[in-house]
């Protein structure tokens, strides 16, 4: 493996939408008060300070080029990755990872890493031989659903004989341009769209992840290389009122709290840096992510944000969240 860069390993980006139509009719209040390029105010109350502040006018070209292009660079390099984003339902997650697939100004993260990969690939030595495949899955309620095989609707977690955990199972699609993985991202979400009768709420309570794997051999040397990303859009973090909600809905909000609270866990223990214990074990995507989370491994997490006052609760324990990690 190549010498690690000094910078950081964990890096979090806040991320604010605009207001959006509703809000606007109803009267919301703009809360956010940006201070250069790295802060945010919202409301009463101390500054938030993040790696970096993407106010709502930034494109996802901007986004994009601050936050991912790198981390192509270094997962072509040999190391793992993880890129999420977290925040409540409708705050950007989505937007934000995946954008619209096939517009190439409002593209997010993942199509824009699938082409970037590729580019890469083209203008690298001849010698090499490139083998990349993708996987995409999506968790709910501590269930681990094959998108790309809707048979496959509880599959475990592994790990293989170098300890490295992973979905056993899983269907894994060999890519060679960014319109075959188009190809396998389109097919997942509608695979995802038949399984269930109300998309929008089925994505605001599971977490849907993207694995892109990339092993190289020099043709000659025989020299081997790996790298792999996850790419993560997480469950919506807003909290379910205890009385309004009952049964299904609230095992639903219990269980992603609680898969929330170990991602938030695992990355202040590596964040803290005390080498003790980091709990991995405590949820089947802490468990997953294991090998491509904090070390050597490059992480970034979207804390997204709506900009409504009718939202500041919320709002300010999505900062939080993300403060957890600096
Ligand atoms: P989430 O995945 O967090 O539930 P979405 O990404 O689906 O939220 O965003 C909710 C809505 O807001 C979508 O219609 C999306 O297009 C829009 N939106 C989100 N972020 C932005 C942004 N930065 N700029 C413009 N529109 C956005
Ligand atoms: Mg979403």
């Amino acid at each position: 493996m190549a010498d690690v860069p000094a910078e950081c390993n964990i890096k979090v980006l806040c991320r604010f939408r605009p207001l959006n139509q509703s809000e606007i009719v109803r009267g919301d209040q703009f809360l956010p008060k940006f201070q250069g390029d790295d802060t945010v105010i919202v409301g009463q109350g101390k500054p938030y300070a993040f790696d970096h502040v993407f106010p709502t006018n930034t494109t996802q070209e901007q986004v994009y080029n601050t936050c991912a292009k790198q981390i192509v660079k270094d997962v072509l390099s040999g190391y793992n990755g993880t890129i999420f984003a977290y925040g409540q339902t409708s705050s950007g997650k989505t937007h934000t990872m995946e954008g619209k697939l096939h517009d190439p100004h409002q593209m997010g993260i993942i199509p824009r890493i699938a082409e970037d990969i590729f580019n890469h690939i083209f203008a690298m030595d001849e010698n090499l031989e490139f083998h990349i495949k993708v996987s995409y899955f999506e968790i709910y309620m501590d269930k681990i659903r094959d998108l790309l095989d809707v048979t496959k609707t509880n599959l475990s977690v592994h790990e293989d004989k170098n300890r490295v955990p992973y979905v056993k199972g899983c269907t894994e699609r060999f890519v060679s341009s960014p319109d075959e993985v188009m190809d396998v991202i389109d097919e997942g979400k509608a695979n995802r769209h038949v399984a269930v009768t109300n998309m929008n709420e089925h994505s605001s309570r599971s977490h849907s992840i993207f694995l892109i794997n990339i092993k190289q051999e020099h043709v000659e040397t025989e020299q081997k290389l790996c790298g792999k990303l996850y790419l993560v859009d997480l469950a919506g973090s807003e909290k379910v009122s205890k009385t309004g909600a009952a049964g299904s809905v609230l095992d639903e909000a219990k269980n992603i709290n609680k898969s929330l609270s170990a991602l938030g866990n695992v990355i202040s223990a590596l964040a803290e840096g005390t080498k003790s214990h980091v709990p991995y074990r405590d949820s089947k995507m802490t468990r997953i992510l294991q090998d491509s989370l904090g070390g050597n491994c490059r992480t970034t997490m979207f804390i997204c944000c709506s900009p409504s006052s009718y939202n500041e609760g919320e709002t300010k324990s999505t900062l939080m969240f993300g403060q957890r990690a600096k």
